[in-house]
């Protein structure tokens, strides 16, 4: 089962069935300690806001490159997204997808927090784009 681990040297948040071995942010070894959601929710947000959409639109612009797919290249449809994904994280705490309803389970959530796993949902596999269209496959266009 994946709990969450905070590094007790730089705050590092890590989700999974096992903590790094060496945290990934500042090298420490042997530095994570089990943490609640909780508490994991809460460190998340003190980052909240740091992201704006400017870099956020090109943190997914380069997710997307050597991969199968893309960002939709209709712009306005992407502005709009953006949008609702900020909102969310307004609103909710964290980058949620703007179409889809949040249950107010942190953990059931995390698997609505864009981007999320949309390779693997039936909508992506028959019509080659994620629940919102954010990101479109490239064969597509
Ligand atoms: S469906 Fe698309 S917009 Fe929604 S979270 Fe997944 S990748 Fe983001």
């Amino acid at each position: 089962m994946k709990k969450f681990w905070r590094c007790f040297v730089c705050n590092d948040i890590h989700y999974g069935v096992n903590p790094p071995e060496i945290c990934p942010t500042c090298m420490a070894k042997n530095a994570y300690v089990e943490i609640s959601s909780a508490e994991a929710q809460k460190i998340s947000g003190m980052t909240k806001g740091d992201f704006n959409k400017q870099k956020f639109h090109e943190a997914i612009e380069k997710f997307t490159e050597n991969n199968e797919f893309q960002v939709n290249p209709d712009k306005e449809r992407v502005t709009m997204l953006l949008d609702g994904i900020f909102n969310n994280e307004k609103n909710h705490g964290l980058k949620y997808c703007p179409c889809r309803l949040i249950m107010k389970d942190f953990e059931e959530d995390l698997k609505l927090v864009c981007p999320c796993n949309f390779l693997i949902h039936e909508t992506y596999k028959d019509k080659g784009e994620c629940w919102c269209g954010l990101f479109v496959r490239r064969e597509k266009i």
